[in-house]
C-alpha cells in the first residue's frame, strides 16, 4: 500500500472504531499527520481523558502506552509496537527501588514518567523533565531517592541544592546522553544567529551551553513565544517535525544528525505499525489495576503538591 492510501486506511479505521490517535513529539512526520495530538508522554494521556474515544492508540514506546492506559483504565490502548522500550525507563525495576527505600526510609521517591508501570506504581511523585525541579523544590526533605535518568537527577541536583539518590546511579538516554560540548559548539559556530535548546536528559557540562534548557513541550513554548527565529534543537530529531507543524513560520536545526540522533525504540513505531494495530485491534496495553491506581494516586499526589 502506497503511503498516500495507507494514511486514508488509517484515517477511516479511526472513524470506524471510535479511536484517536496520539503521537509523541518524536514520531515521524508521516504518524504526526494522522494523529489527534502531538505532545508529550504525560500531556498526550491528559489529552485522551479529555476525549471520548473509546480506543486510543499510543504512538510512542511502551512506557507511554501504559502510561495511558494507567489515567484511562476503562478504555482500550493499543500500543502499535509493544517491543519499543526506552533505555531510561529500563535501566530501574522495583527490586532496585526497593533497596533504595530501605537504605533512605526517609526520603521520598521522585520518579520521572519514563518508568515502567510496575515501578513507576511504587513512586510517591511522578514528574516529567518539566515539573521535576518544581516537585523537588517543594519538598520539605532535603534527601531525595530521584530515578531513573541520571542526567536529569544531576539537573535536579543542581538546580535545587538537595542531596538527590540516584536510582539507578546511571539510567541514561541513548539520544541525549550522547551529546557533547564539541557538538553545541559546531552547532554554534554552523549557525550564529540560532538559540540553542537542549532536554535535560543531556549531560549537565551540555546544559550549561545552552539558551534554554526543558522538555519537549517548553521547547515548542520557547520556540513559538521567545521572539527568536532560528533555533538549534537539541533533542531526538523526530521533534523537528513537531516543531515545524506547530511553530510553522521558524527555523530550526538538529544539534546532531549522527547515528545517535534518532531514538531506535521510537523509530520501530511505524505508520504501517499503526494501522495493523487499529486494524487487527492488536497489542492492547494491559497492566493491573491496582497499578493504574497507585500510578493514578502518585500523578494526584504530585498535582496537589504543585497546586499547594
Ligand atoms: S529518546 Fe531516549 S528517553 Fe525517549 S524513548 Fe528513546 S531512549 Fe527513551
Amino acid at each position: 500500500m502506497g503511503n498516500e492510501d495507507l494514511v486514508n486506511e488509517v484515517l477511516s479505521l479511526k472513524r470506524e472504531r471510535n479511536a484517536v490517535i496520539l503521537a509523541h513529539n518524536y514520531m515521524d512526520y508521516d504518524i504526526q499527520v494522522v494523529a489527534d495530538f502531538i505532545g508529550d508522554s504525560y500531556d498526550l494521556a491528559l489529552r485522551a481523558m479529555e476525549t471520548k474515544a473509546e480506543v486510543i492508540v499510543f504512538a510512542g514506546v511502551r512506557f507511554m502506552a501504559e502510561q495511558a492506559k494507567a489515567l484511562n483504565y476503562d478504555r482500550t490502548v493499543l500500543a502499535p509496537d509493544p517491543g519499543a522500550g526506552c533505555t531510561i525507563a529500563d535501566a530501574l525495576n522495583a527490586d532496585m527501588l526497593r533497596r533504595a527505600r530501605e537504605e533512605y526510609p526517609n526520603a521520598p521517591v521522585v520518579l520521572y514518567v519514563n518508568s515502567n508501570a510496575d515501578v513507576k506504581a511504587l513512586a510517591d511523585y511522578i514528574v516529567t523533565s518539566s515539573t521535576a525541579i518544581k516537585v523537588v523544590k517543594k519538598l520539605s526533605s532535603d534527601v531525595v531517592i530521584f530515578g531513573p535518568d541520571s542526567n536529569l537527577a544531576d539537573y535536579v541536583a543542581h538546580m535545587t541544592g538537595k542531596r538527590i539518590i540516584k536510582v539507578p546511579p546511571n539510567g541514561k538516554c541513548i539520544v541525549h546522553a550522547s551529546y557533547t560540548v564539541d557538538m553545541v559548539r559546531e552547532a554554534r559556530a554552523k549557525y550564529p544567529g540560532a538559540k540553542v535548546m537542549i532536554h535535560p536528559e543531556a549531560p549537565l557540562n551540555v546544559l550549561r551551553m545552552a539558551d534554554f534548557v526543558g522538555s519537549t513541550n517548553q521547547m515548542i513554548e520557547y520556540a513559538r513565544d521567545s521572539g527568536y527565529d532560528e533555533f538549534v534543537v537539541g533533542t531526538e530529531i523526530g521533534m523537528l517535525n513537531a516543531l515545524r507543524i506547530k511553530v510553522p513560520n521558524k527555523t530550526f536545526h538538529p544539534l546532531t544528525t549522527g547515528p545517535s540522533a534518532k531514538c531506535p525504540f521510537m523509530a520501530m513505531v511505524t505508520l504501517d505499525k499503526v494501522y495493523r494495530s487499529l486494524r487487527d485491534m492488536v497489542h492492547k496495553v494491559e497492566i493491573p489495576k491496582s497499578t493504574a491506581d497507585a500510578i493514578r494516586e502518585a500523578f494526584e499526589r504530585t498535582r496537589k503538591l504543585l497546586e499547594g
